[in-house]
């Protein structure tokens, strides 16, 4: 797996944006010598100092174009929402022949924002790798995040097959597992296994976090499995957060209408005092975590393989003084 190749297959790759993704990139491109020259991008010139210091790239610009120049591949690593403008940014800069990607996690939006700007002669396919974690910033990455997973490919027809192949292999080299869908049935299938999710995490944290007759410093010090949980989700960042819902608004939007229906009928059930109803549900939902553990996507070590935290990383964070 960590073999590396003698010629990598792409002289220069760009990362635009330097946070937990474009950092992981560049260690799996590092672990396996996919790239012959690594040239970063972004915003803040702390992330491109620590960006060096970390040895991620080997150069790292300021100006977006400067980064692309002459790059055959280029990853754009930033918020759904920057995306757009990064393009405009860079098109007159992008080699003829060079591939540019993508690892948002909404497709249609990034599709619709950047298609019609794309420059003759480069091929653009859209990609998101279905791996992350609650953590961001240059710091945060590291290779084996990709190690597993899946990374779905979006190709627009028409795409070039070449072009196609060698994304693929770029993604096999980076440990992931890759499978082609539309821009449309990613954005549905993600509504469902991931986005959702996450909302429902961030209403949950927040609804705790409000209620008046259980005090704050009570949620935090008795936060059993289920809620801890979710104020792990809870912590992802609020920028790529709050575009993912304002870009794939119709999915999850239907998403959560389903949701929604389904709730009621767990209300119903549990002021009825109907078990079967839960008993029911309760033992298929068990099913579908045995699958996944199967599928090799989680562990089956209880309490998700967490060892419990040690002294020094609870007084690191101190619980909030009572309201
Ligand atoms: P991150 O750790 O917060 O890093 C974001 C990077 O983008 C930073 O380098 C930041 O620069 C730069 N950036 C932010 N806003 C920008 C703007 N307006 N213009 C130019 N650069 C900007 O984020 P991430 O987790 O790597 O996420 C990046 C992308 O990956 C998102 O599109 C997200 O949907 C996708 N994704 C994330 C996950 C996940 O679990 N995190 C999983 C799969 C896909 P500074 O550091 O200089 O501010």
């Amino acid at each position: 797996m960590t073999e590396k190749l003698k010629n990598p297959e792409f002289k220069k790759v760009a990362l635009l944006g330097l946070g937990l993704i474009g950092s992981s990139l560049a260690h799996a491109m590092r672990r396996k010598n996919l790239a012959g020259t690594i040239t970063g991008h972004a915003r803040t010139s702390a992330t491109r100092k620590k960006a060096l210091e970390l040895g991620l790239v080997d150069q790292c610009f300021e100006d977006p174009g400067d980064a692309v120049r002459d790059a055959d591949l280029v990853i754009l690593c930033v918020p759904i929402g920057a995306c757009r403008d990064l393009l405009s940014a860079i098109r007159d800069d992008l080699k003829k022949g060079a591939i540019l990607t993508d690892v948002g996690s909404v497709k249609g939006a990034i599709v619709r924002d950047l298609e019609p700007l794309m420059p003759k002669g480069v091929h653009f396919i859209p990609a998101h790798p279905i791996a992350g974690t609650e953590h961001s910033g240059p710091e945060s990455g590291f290779a084996e995040l990709f190690d597993g997973r899946w990374c779905i490919l979006t190709p627009l027809s028409g795409s070039d097959e070449k072009a196609l192949e060698k994304l693929k292999n770029f993604w096999r080299a980076c440990g992931s597992s890759v499978e082609i869908m539309t821009p449309e049935h990613h954005d549905l299938v993600l509504a469902i296994t991931s986005h959702v999710p996450h909302l429902i995490a961030y209403n949950i944290v927040g609804t705790a976090s409000d209620l008046e007759r259980v005090t704050e410093s009570e949620v935090v010090k008795f936060s059993a499995a289920g809620f801890r949980d979710f104020t792990r989700i809870a912590a992802s960042d609020p920028v790529m957060w709050r575009d993912i819902f304002l870009n794939n608004k119709d999915a999850v939007l239907e998403m959560l209408g389903r949701f929604s229906e389904d709730i009621s009928t767990l209300q119903k059930a549990i002021r009825w005092g109907d078990g079967d109803v839960l008993l029911d549900l309760f033992t298929r939902t068990r099913e579908i975590r045995r699958g996944i553990i199967e599928a090799g996507q989680e562990t089956e070590l209880p309490d998700f393989g967490r060892a419990p935290a040690t002294a020094s990383e609870k007084s690191a964070e101190p619980a909030k003084k009572e309201k």
